[in-house]
């Protein structure tokens, strides 16, 4: 064991501050999430000693027998729990998940169809400075004016004016249904291929709370970290194994080298705790507190964008309270309520700013808040908002749910 004197004060130090701010603040960051003990455990692992080039079975090193079963229980667990065919774990997150369908299935200079990013798509979707503005034709989809739903008529118009070679479904900032069956259609009609983000999602559609998108896309990537509540990391499904032996390539060793196997070994057990029932009752939890929270927004006449929300998370328009995204983050970090500035479809805020905030429930359900705490939440934001110091508040209400 250590001893105190050679322990590395700095970094515990900060450690414990952070876990000291976890503990006293209201998280609402839609992509976050509170770990249990048993998936930072294994992340924390002696598993991250091992180097394990290759696959189970098929490495480069010695000494694998033991990572070989760690990593195939994370397959085959993931592909029970997304009723894939075949499945890789080892994305070190998941905008290198993406990079790696990328590769495996199209050529730079190929044209993309996804959703348009300040309507809620995401950075590797076709961000002009991100590798996949730089090196594909990106055409971007555009939610409805009126509805702010994703308008399936716009998404086939521009599929057969553009012919992309892939179709992506999936976004960050998008609070309702996504409709992988429609998308698949269309990606038919066009010959494209089409590409499941569920990122945000992946959480809810295990639990069965959201339609799967795996039936339908010939690939689905995820990150783990967010409503399916593992270790930072990423995972990419397909029902194809052709397809799936392309990106097993594109990943290993088209652009990553050693997998992370305690990473992995973290990802099996949070795949293990979201295929059992109380996952399911977590997800649909997550969801009412969603509903609840756009709900008891609109009754302080906020604005929501799109009504409402089908899933974990909500985008609240800011304009007319003369706030933007900078703003209000700025208000609620000051009174330790964490959440992300978001741009707002067709936004008349400069990009930088955001005309919004963008409010998820994952985290406060894993500590155990349900609709009714939502109403507190919604009142404190609001009084931090009007530029009250609520902070004492916010403590005292945290407090009182502890953390996994
Ligand atoms: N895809 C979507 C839809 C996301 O929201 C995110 C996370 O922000 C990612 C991919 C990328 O994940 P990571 O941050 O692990 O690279």
């Amino acid at each position: 064991a250590e001893s105190p004197s050679t322990r590395d004060t700095a970094i515990f130090d900060l450690i414990r501050q952070e876990a000291e701010r976890q503990r006293s603040g209201l998280e609402l960051i839609a992509s976050e999430n509170f770990t249990s003990a048993a998936v930072r455990e294994a992340q924390g692992s002696v598993l991250t000693n091992k180097y394990a080039e290759g696959y189970p079975g098929k490495r480069w090193y010695g000494g694998c027998e033991v990572v070989d079963q760690v990593e195939q229980l994370a397959i085959e667990r993931v592909k029970e729990l997304f009723g894939a065919a075949w499945a890789n774990v080892q994305p070190h997150s998941g905008s290198s998940a993406n990079l790696a369908v990328y590769n495996a299935l199209i050529e730079p200079g190929d044209t993309v169809l996804g959703m348009d990013l300040s309507h809620g798509g995401h950075l590797t979707h076709g961000n002009p400075v991100n590798f996949s503005g730089l090196r594909y034709k990106i055409v971007g989809y555009q939610v409805n004016p009126e509805t702010e739903l994703i308008d399936m008529n716009v998404v086939r118009r521009l599929a057969h004016e553009h012919r992309p070679k892939m179709i992506i479904a999936g976004a960050s900032a998008y609070s309702r249904t996504i409709d992988f069956a429609a998308f698949r259609e269309i990606a038919d009609e066009v010959g494209a291929i089409l590409f499941a983000d569920i990122a945000h999602i992946a959480g809810l559609i295990a639990a069965g709370e959201h339609p799967n998108a795996l039936p339908h896309a010939h690939v689905v990537a995820s990150t783990t970290h967010k409503t399916l509540r593992g270790p930072r990391g990423g995972i990419i499904l397909s029902n194809d194994p052709e397809l799936g032996a392309r990106i097993d390539r594109a990943v290993f060793p088209g652009y990553q080298g050693g997998p992370l196997e305690h990473v992995i070994a973290a990802k099996a057990v949070a795949f293990g705790e979201a295929l059992r029932p109380e996952f399911r009752d977590y997800a649909r939890q997550v969801i009412r507190n969603a509903q609840a929270l756009a709900l008891a927004f609109q009754q302080r006449g906020y604005r929501v964008v799109s009504g409402g929300t089908d899933n974990h998370l909500l985008v609240l328009d800011l304009r007319a309270q003369g706030l933007n995204g900078t703003k209000a983050t700025k208000r609620l970090d000051a009174n330790h309520i964490t959440i992300s500035k978001s741009t707002l479809p067709y936004d008349t805020e400069k990009i930088l700013h955001g005309g919004g905030i963008r409010l998820g429930t994952p985290a406060l359900t894993t500590r155990g808040m349900t609709e009714e705490h939502m109403q507190v939440i919604a009142g404190l934001i609001d009084r931090a908002l009007k530029g009250e110091d609520v902070k004492a508040e916010v403590h005292d209400f945290a407090s009182r749910f502890p953390l996994p």
